[in-house]
């Protein structure tokens, strides 16, 4: 860290952003909406998390010479990056919000340009047509200085993030886990792991020039940890009837337990936001106005049409109460031990639902269902997500034969807006609907 920029990133942390987004608040002044007639009045935590957003990108523009940058995937270890000080970005959530804003189709078109296939992950595509563009909406984006991927979720992260360091001439990190095929816990795979984190630590003292602090780092995790519980009971508000929010804000309000897990800004937005969730759960205020079935999504969100999603599915009485891939930040939670930090993060990040053999995940599924009161199941087969889609129609056949829930299953992608047949899906949606009604 040299002295200028880390003055200059304390002043623009401590004054420039706030004054930014005071400023940017003033900018967007508008006269006050009418109710609308499908939802409850948006939560006002909604505000604090776009102050965040803004914030995390925007501080990370002036960390140039104050701080390590670190880009990481969703389920890479990352309390193990925070003692050492790095700032970290996630490009999938980079990914995503290139999605929701509809630019995503743009930013992939890039990639295929230079030879990438279209059957690539969308969240690579956008991410690498920004390696070669430098285009964002965010603004800009820091340089990494450092690469940290977890092969947990996709093989694809690997040879993305190998093409990523090439670019940039930087380390990558590979925290590698085993495939879980049986429930069974411990043996040679948890020793495999731990060893591997170990030698990562050994690693990061070797780039970083800095000692790892053992007292920081359980520090970190028991905030990770309790972070995660907040964000488990935040999402088990919606198992109130009617649900205080739905699947399609806990999409929006991810942003924290992914990207700034470890962090006490992330454990303060959440407090908040459950404080919230309770008071209205108590008070009966369902987020949508008439909640008639109560839905679960399965899959990675379809960030460009959730506006359009989120209103379809209210029009109709549907409220999504629970979903496989917000639950995914809560599921293995409680593993995380501040006293056994290396062993316990080992077991936390190996057992999440992408590493895990299908039964786990129906079975995870039906409990979902119980819990939340579930009538139908969405099924999203995202073109992009291989490792998430395969299996799809199997679970679909094996609920409807357990437990009678009806589904449906559409064909879209992540964040990719020209994979979308418009026709198609809302075919099949009004069809499901008419079924659901019926029953
Ligand atoms: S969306 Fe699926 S394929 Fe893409 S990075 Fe995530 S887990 Fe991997």
């Amino acid at each position: 860290m040299t002295l200028l920029p880390a003055i200059r990133y304390r002043f623009m942390k401590d004054i420039g952003a706030p004054a930014a987004m005071r400023f940017a608040k003033m900018g967007k002044k508008r006269p006050a909406r009418p109710p609308d007639p499908l939802f409850a009045p948006p939560l006002a935590a909604t505000r604090r998390l776009k102050e965040l957003i803004s914030r995390h990108y925007f501080l990370s523009r002036y960390t140039r010479g104050a701080m390590p940058v670190a880009w990481v995937t969703s389920g890479a270890p990352v309390e193990i990056l925070r003692p050492f000080g790095y700032y970290t970005l996630y490009p999938e959530n980079h990914s995503a919000l290139c999605g929701a804003q509809k630019v995503g189709g743009r930013m992939c078109a890039h990639a295929e340009e230079h030879g990438y296939s279209p059957d690539l992950c969308s969240y690579a595509r956008i991410d690498l047509g920004h390696a070669l563009t430098g285009n964002t909406p965010v603004g800009r984006l820091p340089r990494p200085d450092l690469l940290f991927a977890s092969n947990n979720i996709c093989q694809t992260v690997l040879y993305w993030y190998k093409i990523l360091a090439a670019r940039y001439g930087i380390p990558l990190i590979l925290f590698d886990t085993p495939y879980r095929f049986a429930d069974a816990e411990g043996g040679p795979d948890l020793e495999y792991m731990v060893g591997q984190m170990e030698a990562i630590i050994q690693q990061l003292e070797g780039i970083s020039g800095r000692r790892f602090d053992r007292e920081a780092f359980s520090r970190t995790i028991d905030l990770a940890k309790e972070t995660s519980l907040l964000w488990g009971r935040v999402l088990a508000t919606m198992k109130a009837r009617p649900a205080p929010m739905t699947i399609f804000d806990a999409f929006a309000h991810m942003l924290p337990i992914v990207s700034l897990r470890g962090l006490e800004s992330a454990r303060g937005y959440y407090r908040l936001l459950l404080e919230e969730l309770e008071e209205r759960a108590e008070r009966g205020v369902g987020a949508i106005r008439e909640e008639r079935k109560r839905l679960m999504w399965d899959n990675i969100a379809i960030w460009p049409r959730m506006r359009e999603h989120a209103n379809l599915f209210a029009s109709h009485g549907m409220a999504f109460v629970t979903a496989t891939y917000t639950n995914a930040w809560a599921e293995t939670t409680p593993l995380l031990d501040p006293g056994r930090p290396l062993e316990s993060l080992a077991k936390a990040y190996s057992c999440v639902i992408l590493n895990h053999h299908l039964e786990h995940r129906l079975k995870l599924m039906e409990r979902l269902i119980r819990e939340y009161r579930v009538d139908g199941l969405v099924i999203h087969s995202a073109r992009s997500c291989k490792p998430y889609s395969v299996g799809q129609y199997d679970i679909k056949r094996l609920l409807l034969e357990r437990l009678s829930i009806p589904s449906v299953v559409i064909e879209a992608d992540i964040a990719d807006e020209r994979a979308y047949a418009e026709e198609q899906t809302r075919t099949r949606l009004e069809a499901f609907f008419e079924a659901l009604e019926e029953e």
